[in-house]
């Protein structure tokens, strides 16, 4: 990730992350020009997923099947072994 300087347009460095929560964190941003030496906090945030996590998916499929009776995942099989 880059981040710039607002004061002089130059790339800055990330010297450390503080996690505010599972969404969001503060950067602290230095600027690289030694001349201007500008340092801030900018935060960073999560938006919007364009695709779902493979992980969420597999584990959200997995727990449906856990929930199924006998029968419900006898149909399953069945439906799987169609499928093949
Ligand atoms: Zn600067």
């Amino acid at each position: 990730m880059r981040v710039f300087c607002r004061e002089c347009g130059e790339l800055g460095r990330i010297t450390k992350t503080h996690r505010l929560s599972r969404d969001t964190a503060d950067l602290y941003c230095q600027c690289t020009d030694a001349e201007c030496g500008h340092s801030w906090v900018s935060q960073m945030s999560y938006s919007h997923p364009l695709s779902p996590s493979g992980r969420t998916t597999s584990q959200l499929a997995l727990s449906l099947i856990n929930s199924l009776n006998p029968d419900g995942r006898q149909a399953l099989q069945r439906e799987l072994n169609l499928r093949q």
